[in-house]
């Protein structure tokens, strides 16, 4: 069976197509800059990478080029569209309505509008890509699998926030969590990995990127996750936050007379790595120049740092111990610098780390010693698969 992914964002249009009988991909790319000058499909296939400029308007007109190169005599890898049996879409917010990946009718279509005002930058350009694929692939069945899905397991005292409840019940004000396909898939992997059982595990899944969030997951319940209403609370990040007193909002507003979108803006796109350090919201550069000596760099890196330990520490605790700690995303997969601070501090708990099996990027490898009370593991995520998966089980049914 052959599955298509679509991650449509507000200016570009991803895809990836699978062979599901081996989760090999097919081909994948991306037009990127839709509705703005230089728009550009890129598209690898066969071991090749082909670039090409588009002269397109919208979403909807993205897929014909991309239609065109899968199905072409020299860079294809289908001999006709109707190879692909189904397409699966990422969708930012599921709000409260969408607890699982879900067929796409047009009642899902109107629940995905209605989550707009939660994820107002991506829903609306997550249903364009629904849109396009309902134009250019008509009779398919597209599946919305959704961010905050793998986190509805979550307990009210994990979601809701100590406000009045009406606010809860009228506008949906509650902790959704993000990156759920991700800590979902990683825990999935890590517990075939390891050997544990997914109906008893209790992992601390630490997606760790530009964007980051912790998940504790107990039997493949999720227990508890550091991102909220938006995925901009929680960790530092690149250019977010994380948590702040929420005093700090109207703080600004009062006394330094920032707008609303102004402080929205500065949580979320200049904070974090970029705001404490002023130079780069990129770890490989904080860490260059805290090496360097540069003390602004050093303090966002131990902001991060501080935050994501006391954030295990309790997720240790709500698990009632765990029997493993993953690190995946750009920065838990690669930056080994980075595990090794994160690991050397589980000291108290048991947890050491093996210096010679942390040297690795991007593979599969436990990186404690063997005498570790539990393990800490390096666990690749790879969304689109999981996507991939998700709707082939759903329309296979
Ligand atoms: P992601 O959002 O998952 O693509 O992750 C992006 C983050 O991963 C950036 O902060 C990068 O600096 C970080 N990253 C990627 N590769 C490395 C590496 N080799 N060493 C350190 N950090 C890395």
């Amino acid at each position: 069976m052959k599955v298509l992914v679509i991650n449509s964002g507000s200016s570009s249009l991803k895809f990836t197509l699978f062979d599901m009988a081996d989760h090999s991909v097919l081909c994948k790319g991306l037009v990127e800059r839709i509705g703005m000058e230089g728009t550009k499909l890129t598209y690898q296939a066969k071991g090749q990478k082909l670039e090409e400029p588009l002269q397109i308007q919208g979403h909807s007109e993205a897929l014909a080029p991309i239609c065109a190169k899968m199905t072409d005599a020299q860079v294809g890898v289908i001999a006709d569209l109707s190879e692909i049996k189904a397409i699966g879409h990422r969708v930012l917010h599921g709000g409260m309505e969408f607890t699982q990946p879900t067929l796409v009718d047009e009642a899902v279509k109107a629940g995905i509008r209605k989550c707009f005002v939660l994820g107002p930058l991506h829903n609306p350009a997550n249903l364009g890509g629904i849109e396009a694929c309902e134009k250019n692939f008509p009779g398919i069945p597209n599946v919305a699998v959704f961010d905050t899905a793998f986190h509805m397991t979550m307990e009210p005292q994990a979601y809701l926030y100590a406000i009045p409840q009406e606010y809860y019940k009228k506008y949906g004000v509650r902790k959704y969590g993000f990156h759920g396909t991700s800590h979902k898939y990683v825990y999935g992997r890590v517990c075939e990995f390891l050997g544990l059982d997914p109906k008893t595990a209790r992992v601390i899944s630490c997606h760790l990127g530009n964007g980051s969030s912790l998940c504790a997951v107990k039997g493949g319940q999720v227990v508890d996750t550091t991102m909220g209403l938006t995925p901009l609370a929680g960790l530092v990040m690149g250019t977010r936050s994380g948590d702040v007193d929420a005093a700090v909002v109207t703080f600004l507003q009062l006394q330094a007379g920032l707008s609303p979108q102004e402080v929205d803006t500065l949580l979320n796109k200049k904070s974090g790595f970029l705001g404490v350090s002023g130079k780069s919201s990129d770890m490989r550069d904080i860490r260059d120049l805290r090496e360097k000596g540069d003390k602004d760099a050093a303090t966002a890196y131990d902001l991060f740092l501080h935050r994501l330990i006391h954030y295990i520490g309790g997720y240790h605790l709500l698990l009632g111990g765990v029997d493993a700690i993953l690190f995946t995303g750009g920065i838990g997969e690669n930056s080994y610098e980075t595990r090794a601070d994160i690991v050397k501090a589980l000291a108290p708990l048991g947890c050491r780390l093996d210096e010679a099996a942390n040297a690795c990027r991007g593979k599969e490898t436990v990186i404690s010693t063997a005498d570790s009370a539990f393990k800490a593991v390096v666990t690749p995520t790879n969304e689109e698969l999981m996507i991939a998966m998700e709707t082939a089980r759903l329309v296979e049914g």
